[in-house]
């Protein structure tokens, strides 16, 4: 649909992603309503007073139909589920539903890198614009993490290359967004109580590659075969990621060699990755595909191996935390799906004590069956997921229940033994105890911390 000035549209949801969406229409003159579930008292003030004094009617506690009369569009936050009664009623009526990539699809004026998967997502992002920034170049880097992706428009002028993380969620309101580089790092189940299936999930996902047209680029992790297959437009350049022999960028011990043809140059190059913090396996993935990225953006040797070597991996992903007695603490507590607490598990050199559990997404967790009964000593329950996992897990490996993340890390100390690793790695949402998995990452290092302190002072005393 054509957006212009004049047209009416409501913004379902307030949160960063629908206040970005606020900016963006009204600096093109379209006149917004917004619609939050939230009652006024749950908003941010600021928020509210931002609204006001730019005239925009808000409606709080709820989506009401009549808020559909006069509208021309309806445009929902990523995180609103797409069955919500006011999306029904607007399809019902012939109104579009749009999100945020839709409104901005044929609108950069830089090429666009987008990035989706299940898992690494966030990782690969960071070190892509790393990457480029490295080469000298003045990438936006947003999306699904940092600066929702409608802020680019505040000042194109600023960048030469975009890149967008992007979830599922903004995948399902996609459009016609193409993107000149898509990368679809792997497919795990996650978000089945939003998808319904992982079918629908893994088309989703697909859907990064859906506009493109010859002259793109596809970039696709080999070690996923679902993902190795997908089905792209023809014309579109095709590069994998992994270890696998046919990769362009392939993992070879704790080295990435890079073997690119591109419009008849070809490149060979050596990446060493075992003096940067991109040690493990599943970062090194993360590495050859941001690598292979910025490489098909033009990136020269010299510069991506600098790129490499400073890059610092954002935290609450398989990050140390401390050694006591012997036993190695790590903070996962981003593994929110049972694909990431896999990978974390096999990147495992000694054997587990894992914590794990929080607000199931619907996850299957018997495929974490054999995994568990190969990697893990012990599993420590905590949240909603306890019973679930226990059911699904208890014939593995031996269980046991804690009330608070500071119950689970006592009682993993009392269970590892040296040389052992404690992994916090929940495979499920933080929502029922945290607000986050970042404040629940935070709780869990404070106190395994603390533990150290109170160790620390045993051996000394
Ligand atoms: P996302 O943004 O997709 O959630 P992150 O980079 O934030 O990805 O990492 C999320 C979780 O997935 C972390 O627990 C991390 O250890 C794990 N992870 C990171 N990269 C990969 C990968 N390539 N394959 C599997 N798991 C991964």
């Amino acid at each position: 649909m054509d957006i212009q000035p004049g047209t009416q549209a409501l913004i379902i949801g307030l949160g960063a992603a629908g206040l970005s969406t606020v900016r963006y229409l009204t600096a093109m003159g379209v006149r917004v309503k917004v619609s939050d579930q939230r009652k006024i008292d749950q908003i941010e003030p600021a928020t509210i007073d931002l609204l006001r004094s730019a005239g925009i009617a808000l409606e709080t506690g709820g989506h009401s139909l009549d808020q559909l009369t006069g509208m021309d569009v309806v445009i929902p936050g990523p995180g609103v589920p797409l069955d919500v009664p006011v999306l029904q009623a607007a399809r019902k009526q012939g109104l579009p539903v749009l999100g945020e990539l839709a409104l901005a699809a044929g609108r950069f004026s830089s090429p666009v890198i987008a990035i989706t998967g299940s898992n690494g997502k966030t990782t690969v992002t960071g070190l892509l614009g790393h990457l480029l920034q490295a080469a000298g170049k003045h990438p936006f880097v947003g999306g699904n993490i940092g600066t929702p992706l409608l802020d680019y428009f505040a000042a194109p002028e600023a960048y030469d290359v975009v890149v967008l993380e992007l979830s599922s969620f903004q995948l399902d309101l996609a459009g016609a967004f193409r993107p000149d580089t898509a990368l679809l790092l792997n497919i795990s189940p996650d978000h089945l109580d939003r998808h319904g299936s992982l079918a629908a999930y893994r088309s989703t996902k697909m859907r990064i590659f859906a506009n493109q047209i010859q002259g793109d680029t596809a970039i696709l992790g080999a070690d996923d075969p679902v993902v190795a297959h997908a089905c792209i437009c023809s014309g579109v350049n095709r590069y994998m990621f992994g270890r696998d022999p046919v990769c362009a960028a392939r993992i070879v011990d704790d080295n990435i060699l890079l073997r690119l043809e591109q419009n008849g140059n070809s490149r060979q190059e050596e990446y060493r990755l075992s003096r940067t913090n991109l040690f493990s396996s599943v970062n090194q993935l993360n590495a050859a595909a941001a690598l292979l990225a910025a490489a098909v953006h033009g990136c020269r040797y010299e510069d991506l191996a600098r790129g490499l070597a400073t890059f610092i991996p954002p935290p609450h992903r398989m990050a140390e935390v401390a050694v006591i007695d012997d036993v190695r603490f790590i903070n996962d507590s981003k593994a929110t799906n049972i694909g990431a607490l896999a990978a974390a598990l096999n990147s495992c050199p000694a054997p587990v004590v894992l914590i794990a559990g929080g607000r199931d997404k619907a996850s299957d967790f018997t495929l974490l069956k054999e995994t568990v009964a190969r990697r893990v000593k012990r599993l420590i329950l905590i949240g909603e997921a306890a019973d679930a996992m226990e059911a699904a897990l208890g014939s593995a490996v031996g269980t046991e229940r804690a009330k608070t993340m500071e119950d689970a890390v006592r009682r993993a100390k009392a269970v590892a033994g040296s040389g052992d690793i404690v992994l916090l790695a929940p495979g499920c949402a933080s929502f029922d105890m945290f607000s986050g998995y970042a404040e629940r990452g935070t709780v869990y290092e404070q106190h395994v911390l603390r533990l150290s302190r109170e160790c620390g002072v045993n051996v000394c005393g």
